[in-house]
């Protein structure tokens, strides 16, 4: 048996090379959302490709996930127009900067936002459908094979505010769940048939191939337990995902993520396409961001509920999106959190029927004393909530009017939301520092020469846990996927 020499955090160096086992244009680590998009816009230049993929069949995440993008601006797409939502590209814009936190990246955000509706025909183009219609009902992702939903916390405070409310969630057609693998057939059919590009599957790229001036030059692999020597003659995209399942990245960049129970990840994402770009310059950045949610919708009416923490107060407005609530809760002290109903909204989340019943009571005194809350506290925040409730306004957390109603029908009831009682699943969402081109920069924001990095590889559109919103990794990694491919198509 061969023993693998070379890691990713460590580069081959140029002179060490003992021989090229093959050579391409472009070579591409990962065959998810991102690669296939890099691999068919490079072709599309005339770029030639190959992609390397550890597993034995493509997909990763991608095929994993809901096939949910995020798409609006431009006067909408055909179905927000169709539904009435006329979505102005500066409303789509705002939010967006919104969601992306404090380091949004705005040149970024800009050039999504004006190319957001002509990357829609672009997918569509490629065959992925997407079937036009109208999912009005808040949920997670649709349990049908509609099209549009809500998908964020766009008209939800403080978003609503600055960004006109649309429906930006688009998500690929196909009946219930998961309309990710059918997002990968379709782009897997156009790399494969109509771009007739090779893949290599399980082939782990093991360690980039760099000069002294650590410009890259390809990759080092390993398939049929031989260590293989590839060199790009334009440049090495990396795509190879997230690092959630990496628990020692995870210590060292992201601690807060150690509590994600649930991986949402096809199980490779551990971090080795941003070990390779950081062992040749790369900066990383925002890599203590992540995804995190405990999706309590559907049923919609859950909405109506509030949120409390271990000390009986409220903490957010419970019509943000579900990430949003997620990232909340697990700041709260000792990671606590329960969801309080009456009896006139009681139901439990569709997505995790067995979530516990911490405490059921005629009175909501009882609740407080079963949670074991200081005394009193629980009881004034239900009080105070469902006077302004009835009065139509919630002036301390601003939920929207259509989600107040008082809790006031016993039996009462509080639902657990906190680590132990119900994991939260998520994905990393820092990476490599990239170009919107693709191109991965140093601290000093200089250009590495010839790599690249999209997808959860790179730190993109979404670098903001509390901002996230369903289908913004789809689309970063689709769209800036395929600016890779062009921009080394044209090195
Ligand atoms: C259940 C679930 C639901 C989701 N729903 C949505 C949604 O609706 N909308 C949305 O926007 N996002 C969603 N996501 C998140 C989204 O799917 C991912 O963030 C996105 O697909 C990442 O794309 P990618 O191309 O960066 O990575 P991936 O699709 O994971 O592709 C990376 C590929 O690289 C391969 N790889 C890794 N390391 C190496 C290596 N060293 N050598 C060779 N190959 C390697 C992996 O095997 C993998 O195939 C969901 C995820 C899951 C799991």
């Amino acid at each position: 048996m061969t023993v693998a020499t070379h890691t990713a955090s460590r580069p081959c160096r140029l002179a060490d090379v003992p021989h090229w086992d093959g050579e391409a244009d472009a070579l591409i680590v990962g065959y998810g959302i991102a690669g296939a998009c890099a691999a068919l816009e490079a072709a599309e230049a005339g770029a030639s490709c190959l992609i390397f993929e550890l597993a034995s069949g493509a997909g990763g995440s991608t095929a994993m996930s809901g096939g949910e993008f995020y798409f609006g601006g431009n006067g909408g797409t055909p179905v927000q127009r169709d539904h009435g939502f006329a979505d102005a590209t500066e409303d789509f814009l705002n939010y967006m900067m919104m969601a992306g936190g404090p380091g949004a990246d705005a040149e970024r955000v800009r050039l999504f936002a004006e190319n957001a509706l002509a990357h829609y025909e672009w997918l569509q183009a490629q065959g992925v459908p997407f079937k036009g219609t109208y999912h009005p009902a808040r949920t997670v992702e649709p349990f049908t094979d509609d099209t549009l939903v809500w998908s964020g916390s766009e008209a939800a405070w403080p978003f609503s505010e600055r960004a006109r409310p649309a429906p930006r969630g688009h998500a690929v057609q196909q009946e219930g769940m998961g309309a990710g693998r059918v997002l990968m057939e379709k782009l897997v059919a156009a790399v494969t048939v109509r771009r007739n590009i090779e893949a290599q599957f399980d082939t782990r790229a093991l360690a980039l191939i760099a000069d002294a001036d650590n410009h890259v030059h390809g990759l080092v692999v390993r398939s049929d337990g031989s260590e293989r020597y590839y060199r790009a003659r334009k440049g090495v995209v990396l795509c190879a995902g997230g690092f959630v399942s990496n628990a020692e990245m995870l210590r060292r960049y992201a601690p807060d993520a150690l509590r994600i129970g649930f991986h949402v990840s096809g199980g490779n994402d551990n971090g080795s396409g941003i070990r390779m770009g950081m062992s040749v310059g790369g900066a990383a950045i925002h890599m203590d961001q992540f995804f995190s949610t405990r999706p309590f919708i559907p049923p919609e009416c859950l909405i109506k509920g509030i949120f409390v923490n271990e000390r009986g107060q409220r903490f957010i407005n419970e019509d943000a999106y579900h990430g949003r609530i997620g990232q909340y809760i697990m700041r709260q002290p000792s990671g606590n959190a329960w969801l309080l109903v009456d009896n006139s909204i009681f139901e439990r989340p569709k997505l995790f029927p067995n979530i516990e019943v911490a405490a059921v009571g005629e009175h909501w005194a009882e609740i407080e004393h079963e949670l074991g809350m200081p005394a009193g506290e629980l009881v004034h925040t239900v009080e105070t909530y469902n006077r302004h409730a009835a009065a139509g306004s919630d002036p301390i957390f601003r939920k929207h009017a259509d989600w107040l109603q008082p809790l006031t029908e016993g039996p009462f009831a509080a639902m657990s939301f906190g680590d132990s009682a119900w994991p939260a699943a998520g994905f990393t969402l820092g990476g490599l520092a990239t170009l919107p081109t693709g191109q991965v920069i140093d601290p000093e924001g200089a250009v590495i020469p010839g790599l690249y990095a999209a997808g959860r590889t790179a730190c993109g559109l979404p670098r903001w846990g509390e901002g996230y919103s369903s289908g913004m990794s789809l689309s970063d990694a689709s769209y800036f996927g395929r600016l890779a491919g062009r921009h080394l198509a044209a090195a």
